[in-house]
C-alpha cells in the first residue's frame, strides 16, 4: 500500500496548483509576457464562437501589470501586485471590424455582453484609457447560425463483425488479454496498487443485508474499474468471434464474469438507488487507517459520486443491447440510480451540487437518450434535465474542474483535459437537446480552442502543463500529457458535434484521434498500457496502475466501433469510418440495414460497401469524404484528401457533396454495393510557426495514420532533409503487419518509420512496479526518447 499515500500527497499538491492556475488567455496584443509588469494593460479575452442569437460573455481585464487570475506554468511564481499602480483607467469596448452592429450591454464596463446582428467575422476592441496611457486588446468573434434543428441518430452497437487487418487484431488482443486481465485483477482481493474491484461490492452487500462486513478499499471512485469493464464485456460479446477458439474462451469468461459479477453490484446499490460502495461502506486508507463515515452524499465535489455513477448508467446500455434488449437487470437499476438523482439534486427546494469529474453529465444524457429511444414517453427526459442542472451548477471553482465560470461563459479550454472533455461533451449534448444558443456557443467556442490552438497532430489533448491538463494556447510540448482517457472524451466530443452539425469534419478528426491518440494506448498484445501518451515516448507500456479509469475506457471506446462508424437521420444512412466490418442499423428508413464494408484500410485506399436493407427503400447514403487537414495548426504535403472515384453497382457516380459528404440518394435493395477508393499517400505534416515544439521539424502520414520513428531502428537525432523522398512499403513481418515510411536521412543513412500506434513495441519490457507513473500529472522521470513523432527537418 505504498503508492497510494504518495500519490494522494501528490494529487492533493496538484489540485492546489491546479486551483492556481488561473488564466488571462486570449489576444494580449499589448501585454507583455513578464509576471511583474506594472504597465496599463488590457485583455479581451479568448476567441470565441457565438451562434446566434445567444450573446457573448466578455470578461475582460484592465489595470496595471498582470491580472489577478493568470495561468502560470509550473514553478512559476505567482503574480505580484504592482507597486505602484496608476489612476483607475477608463473602459471601452467598441467593434473594431465586422459585417453587421454590435451591441455592448454596457461599453464602459470590462465585464458585459455583446449582441450582433447579423453572421459573420468580428473583431471587438477593448481599451483602457488612465489619461496619460492608453492600452488596448482584441479579440476576434466567429458569428454563425444555429446548428440543423434535429441532430444525427446514434447507431447503436449490436453484434457486428470485424474483417480489418487492423482492428481484428486489435480487438483480438483486448478481447483475448486485456479484457480478461482486467476481470482478473478486479476480482483481487490483494491489489498494493490500483486497490478496490469487486470485493467492494460483495462487502457493500453484506452490509445493507445486515450481515458482518469489510471496508471500502481503494480510492473512492475504485466502482468504476467494474462499471468500465462491465461495459467492454458487454461490447466485446457483441463481436463475433467467427469461430476463433481464442476469442469463444474469452468471451465465455467475460459471460461467466457478468453473471458473477451482476448479483453483487445489484447487491450493493441501496434502497434508493443510491450506488457507491465509498458511501456505503467504512472506507479503509493505505495505511489501515477505517473511517466509519458516515459519508452524506453530494457534499464533496472531490468524492466522484458523479463519475461513478456515469459509469454504472453508461454500462447499462451496453448490457442491455448485448442482452437483446431481454435482460434488464442492470437497466433496471441504472434508472432506480438515475431516479434517485433527480429526486436529490435540481432547483430548490432539492439540493444545488456538482461533482468534480463531468462523467454524470455526458452519461446521462448518453442514458436519457437511450431510455427515450427503449421506452417512448420522454422517460429520458428528466435525466436529461439533470446534465444540465449539473453543468449550471458549475461556478465559483476553479479552472482545473471547470467550474471558474459558468459553462455557457466558457469560451477556452482549461484545466484537467478528461474533465474539460467529458464536460464540453456533456455540453455539447445539452446544446443539442435544449437547442440552448449560448450552449451552442461556448461548445463552438471550446472545440474552436482545442482543436486551433491546443491540439496535438495525434488528436491528443493534454499537454500537462497544467494538472493532467490543457496548458496555454499554442504551447504543446512533445512531452505531452494525453491521457487516454481524454482521448477517449475527445472522441465524445467530436462524435457529438458531428451528430449535431451533420458535418464530416468531426468524423475526420475522431478518425484522428482514435486512429493514432487512442489506438496505441495498449500494447499489440493486449498486455499493457499506457495512461499518458506523450509524443516523444521514453517509457515501455505497464499492465496496471492506481487510477481507475484509463484501463476500462479503452476498450469499451476501442471496441464501439459501429457506433463510431455509422449514424442516421430521417432520410440519410452516414457512413463516417471505413473499417472492414459487418453491422447493422436498426430502425433506419423504416426498416433495418446491414453495412458490410470490405477494405483492408487504413493499409489500402480501396473501399466496398454493401447496403443490405432488409427491404427495398428510398434513402441517402452519405459518405465521409476524408479531410485531413481540419485543425489550422498543422499542414500536410502532397495532398491525399478526398474521395479519387466512387461507383454504385460498377457504374461511375460524381455525386453531390455536401457538408464534407459524398451523398448518394437511389431506392436501395440487398446487395447495392458502392465502392471508392481513398488516396493514401506517404505525408509531410509541419506544424504553425506559432506551436514552437514542432519548429524545424516534421511528422510522416500515411492516410489516418502519424508515424513515429524509433531508436530501435536508427538514431532518432538524426536530420530528414526535406527534399527526401518517402516510401510507403508494406512489411507484413513488422508489428504484425505495418505499413511502413522509408526514407534516407540527410547524412545517408536509412529512415524506417512505423505507425504511431505500434510505438514501443520492440525492447525490454520491464518491471511494472517501478515504471507505473502516479496519476496526477506525474511525469516519468526525463530519459531519452525511444520513439518521436516530430523528427529533425534542420
Ligand atoms: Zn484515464
Amino acid at each position: 500500500m505504498k503508492k497510494i499515500p504518495t500519490f494522494l500527497f501528490l494529487m492533493t499538491i496538484l489540485i492546489l496548483v491546479g486551483v492556481l492556475l488561473f488564466s488571462a488567455a486570449g489576444a494580449q496584443q499589448t501585454t507583455p509576457s513578464q509576471p511583474f509588469n506594472t504597465a496599463l494593460t488590457a485583455i479581451a479575452g479568448p476567441d470565441r464562437v457565438v451562434v446566434l442569437p445567444a450573446k457573448t460573455y466578455l470578461n475582460g481585464w484592465v489595470g496595471y501589470g498582470d491580472p489577478p487570475r493568470r495561468e502560470r506554468r509550473r514553478n512559476e511564481p505567482p503574480p505580484q501586485p504592482p507597486p505602484n499602480p496608476g489612476p483607475a483607467p477608463a473602459v471601452g469596448w467598441s467593434m473594431d471590424s465586422g459585417p453587421g452592429a454590435v451591441t455592448f450591454a454596457d461599453a464602459k464596463a470590462s465585464i458585459t455582453t455583446a449582441a450582433f446582428s447579423v453572421p459573420g467575422a468580428y473583431v471587438l476592441k477593448l481599451t483602457a484609457d488612465n489619461g496619460t496611457a492608453r492600452a488596448s486588446s482584441y479579440l476576434n468573434v466567429t458569428v454563425d447560425t444555429q446548428p440543423p434543428s434535429t441532430p444525427l441518430n446514434a447507431v447503436y452497437t449490436t453484434n457486428y463483425k470485424i474483417n480489418s487487418p487492423l482492428w481484428s487484431q486489435k480487438a483480438k488482443s483486448l478481447i483475448v488479454n486485456w479484457i480478461p486481465h482486467c476481470i482478473d485483477q478486479i476480482n483481487r482481493d490483494d491489489l498494493q496498487l490500483g486497490p478496490g474491484g469487486i470485493d467492494n461490492f460483495i462487502e457493500a452487500g453484506k452490509k445493507l443485508a445486515g450481515q458482518p462486513h469489510g471496508n471500502h478499499k481503494g480510492y473512492v471512485f475504485s466502482n468504476a474499474w467494474v462499471h468500465q469493464t462491465v461495459e467492454a464485456m458487454s461490447i466485446a460479446l457483441m463481436i463475433d468471434p467467427q469461430g476463433d477458439q481464442d476469442i469463444i474462451k474469452a468471451q465465455a469468461k467475460m459471460g461467466a464474469t457478468l453473471e458473477d459479477w451482476i448479483p453483487k453490484i445489484l447487491a450493493a446499490q441501496e434502497s434508493d438507488g443510491y450506488l457507491q460502495t465509498a458511501f456505503t461502506l467504512p472506507r479503509i486508507d493505505a495505511k489501515g487507517v477505517v473511517n466509519p463515515g458516515p459519508f452524506n452524499h453530494w457534499e464533496r465535489r472531490g468524492d466522484h459520486e458523479g463519475y461513478v455513477a456515469g459509469y454504472f448508467l453508461e454500462s447499462a446500455i451496453n448490457h442491455y443491447l448485448m442482452s437483446g434488449k431481454k435482460d434488464a437487470r442492470l437497466y433496471n437499476a441504472a434508472k432506480k440510480l438515475a431516479d434517485c438523482w433527480v429526486k436529490n439534486i435540481g432547483p430548490a427546494p432539492k439540493k444545488e451540487w456538482f461533482d468534480g469529474h463531468q462523467e454524470m453529465e455526458q452519461a446521462l444524457v448518453r442514458f436519457g437518450r437511450f431510455v427515450n429511444d427503449m421506452e417512448r414517453g420522454g422517460k429520458g427526459e428528466p435525466y436529461i434535465q439533470l446534465a444540465k442542472f449539473l453543468l449550471d451548477s458549475r461556478k465559483n471553482g476553479s479552472e482545473y474542474d471547470q467550474s471558474h465560470l459558468p459553462v455557457v461563459q466558457q469560451y477556452e479550454a482549461v484545466g484537467h483535459a478528461v474533465r474539460a472533455v467529458y464536460s464540453y461533451s456533456g455540453m455539447a449534448d445539452v446544446a443539442v437537446e435544449t437547442r440552448d444558443a449560448d450552449y451552442h456557443s461556448a461548445v463552438r467556442s471550446l472545440w474552436d480552442n482545442i482543436v486551433n490552438k491546443k491540439y496535438y497532430i495525434t488528436g491528443g489533448v493534454g499537454s500537462g502543463e497544467s494538472s493532467e491538463g490543457f496548458g496555454p494556447n499554442y504551447s504543446l510540448r512533445n512531452n505531452a500529457y494525453c491521457e487516454s482517457c481524454s482521448s477517449c472524451g475527445l472522441i465524445f466530443l467530436q462524435y457529438k458535434m458531428n451528430m449535431a452539425y451533420h458535418e464530416a469534419k468531426f468524423a475526420d478528426l475522431y478518425e484522428e484521434t482514435l486512429y493514432n491518440a487512442l489506438l496505441g494506448s495498449t500494447d499489440l498484445e493486449g498486455k499493457n498500457f499506457f495512461y499518458d501518451n506523450p509524443l516523444d515516448s521514453r517509457t515501455p507500456r505497464y499492465p496496471w496502475h492506481t487510477c481507475p479509469c484509463c484501463v476500462g475506457n479503452i476498450p469499451r471506446t476501442l471496441l464501439m466501433l459501429p457506433t463510431w462508424m455509422y449514424a442516421k437521420s430521417a432520410d440519410s444512412l452516414y457512413v463516417n469510418l471505413f473499417i472492414g466490418s459487418t453491422a447493422t442499423v436498426e430502425g433506419f428508413a423504416g426498416t433495418d440495414v446491414q453495412v458490410i464494408q470490405v477494405t483492408d484500410y487504413p493499409w489500402n485506399g480501396a473501399v466496398s460497401i454493401t447496403i443490405n436493407p432488409k427491404t427495398q427503400r428510398n434513402f441517402k447514403v452519405r459518405i465521409r469524404v476524408p479531410d485531413r487537414s481540419v485543425s489550422a495548426l498543422y499542414a500536410s504535403t502532397p495532398e491525399a484528401d478526398g474521395i479519387t472515384s466512387i461507383s454504385v453497382n460498377g457504374a461511375a457516380v460524381k455525386p453531390l457533396i455536401d457538408k464534407g459528404y459524398a451523398v448518394i440518394s437511389r431506392t436501395w435493395k440487398a446487395g447495392d454495393r458502392i465502392d471508392l477508393d481513398l488516396p493514401l499517400k506517404a505525408q509531410r505534416v509541419r506544424g504553425v510557426e506559432t506551436v514552437a515544439a514542432t519548429q524545424g521539424r516534421v511528422a510522416l502520414r500515411f492516410g489516418p495514420l502519424v508515424y513515429n520513428i524509433e531508436q530501435v531502428d536508427q538514431d532518432i537525432n538524426q536530420v530528414l532533409g526535406p527534399d527526401s523522398t518517402l516510401a510507403a512499403e508494406w512489411n507484413g513481418d513488422l508489428l504484425g503487419g505495418v505499413m511502413v515510411i522509408k526514407g534516407i536521412f540527410a547524412g545517408g543513412g536509412k529512415m524506417t518509420a512505423i505507425p504511431n500506434y505500434v510505438r514501443n513495441n520492440r525492447g525490454p519490457v520491464p518491471d511494472p512496479a517501478k515504471i507505473a507513473p502516479s496519476a496526477g500529472g506525474g511525469r516519468p522521470a526525463p530519459r531519452p526518447a525511444t520513439s518521436i513523432v516530430w523528427i529533425k527537418e534542420k
